[in-house]
Formats: C-alpha cells, sequence, structure tokens
C-alpha cells in the first residue's frame, strides 16, 4: 500500500493550486496533470472546480481526454469538484453540444443549474460518511445539481434550495458510484479538509 498516494489534479484549467495545497495537507503527494505522461505516475485523479466546456475542449486538445478515459475505466479513483463533477456525468443538461464528459458516475447533471441571479452562494451541508456531525460549510459557484442518478450511486448530500425556476426543492450536490466521487460545490476553498480526506483514504484503498 502506498503510504503517500500520489494524487494528480487536472491542471488544464480551473482552481488547481487550492486542490493541491488541501491533498498535500490530507497526506497525499499532489501533482499537476498537463501531460497525458503525468498521468502515468498518479494513484488518483482530481478534476477541478472551473468551466467544463474550457475543461472538454482542452482536454482533448491536450491529448488527455482519452488517456483519463482510459484510467477511469480501469477504476482509478477520481473526485471531481463542480466543473469537475460536470466532466465525469454520464449525461449532461445545459451543456454545449460538443462538450465531452467521462460518464464515470452514471448521473445526469445540469450546469449552472441554481441560476444566475444568485450565482455563487454558501450553505451548510450535511454529507454522509463524513468525520464528525458537521454540516459541511459548501461554497457554490455557478454549480451543477445532479438531477438524476443510476444503478450504484449513492447520494451522499443534497441542499433545500431554488433552482433557476424558483422553486424550493431538495437538490443533490454530493455522490458517490465505486471510486468516484463528486460535489457541486468546492470544499479546497474553505479549509475543511473532510472531503479531501475521504478522497485521499479511497486513493489509498484502491492502491
Ligand atoms: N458553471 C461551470 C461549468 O459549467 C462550473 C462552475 C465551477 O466550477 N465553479 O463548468
Amino acid at each position: 500500500m502506498t503510504v503517500r498516494p500520489v494524487v494528480g489534479v487536472f491542471a488544464l484549467q480551473g482552481d488547481v493550486r487550492e486542490h493541491v495545497r488541501a491533498l498535500t495537507a490530507c497526506g497525499a503527494d499532489a501533482v499537476p496533470v498537463r501531460r497525458p505522461a503525468e498521468l502515468d505516475d498518479v494513484d488518483g485523479l482530481v478534476i477541478p472546480g472551473g468551466e467544463s466546456t474550457t475543461m472538454s475542449k482542452l482536454s482533448v486538445e491536450f491529448g488527455l481526454y482519452d488517456p483519463i478515459a482510459k484510467r477511469l475505466a480501469d477504476g482509478m479513483p477520481v473526485y471531481g469538484s463542480c466543473a469537475g463533477m460536470i466532466m465525469l456525468a454520464s449525461t449532461v443538461l445545459d451543456g454545449r453540444p460538443d462538450q465531452r464528459s467521462f460518464g464515470a458516475i452514471s448521473m445526469t447533471v445540469r450546469r449552472n443549474a441554481f441560476g444566475r441571479q444568485v450565482d455563487s452562494f454558501e450553505a451548510p451541508v450535511p454529507v454522509a460518511g463524513l468525520a464528525g456531525d458537521d454540516p459541511f460549510h459548501a461554497v457554490f459557484i455557478r454549480a451543477p445539481w445532479v438531477e438524476s442518478v443510476g444503478d450504484g450511486v449513492t447520494v451522499l448530500g443534497a441542499i433545500d434550495r431554488a433552482g433557476a425556476d424558483g422553486v424550493i426543492a431538495p437538490h443533490v450536490v454530493a455522490v458517490r458510484q465505486g471510486a468516484a466521487l463528486a460535489t457541486s460545490f468546492h470544499p479546497e476553498l474553505t479549509g475543511d479538509l473532510r472531503l479531501h480526506g475521504l478522497f485521499v483514504e479511497m486513493v489509498r484503498a484502491a492502491a
């Protein structure tokens, strides 16, 4: 078992540095991944927040899309936050027609689902499986939500909140399927390391 697992952070676009810092604090060796060869050395991958349409485009242009898809098909642990969640979905709503996603989690996500008027907000979200009973202080920035999940997907967290349609309803914002974890929100911005800690444990368990 790897003592300090090597966790890559998809680094063609998005808030890479904050994830590197959080992963390092959780006992991983965190390395940015920009080229396909850099993927060979990692035990797990984080896809950060940013802009999923740009991530999709750049990952194809830089030859990273297919190597990542292959590692995911082979069971490499992955954590996607916000745009990263969109990149892991099997179906993306309100995306660009040419936008690609890895389908590592059987879920349909809607981009920018909480509406554009209040496009960023913070809220406490109870997340199953984290140490302690405290809800996670979640930061949402033009966040997606999970509209439906398929077999084998565990819902870890949801929030009661109005969507773009103004209707307050529970919306799924944290899920896990096997070695793939995704959140609509940005734990790397809060100093709460419990989600990164969970992911590093998932990488250790898979190594
Ligand atoms: N709205 C962005 C997208 O569609 C995600 C925003 C974020 O990652 N903070 O990719």
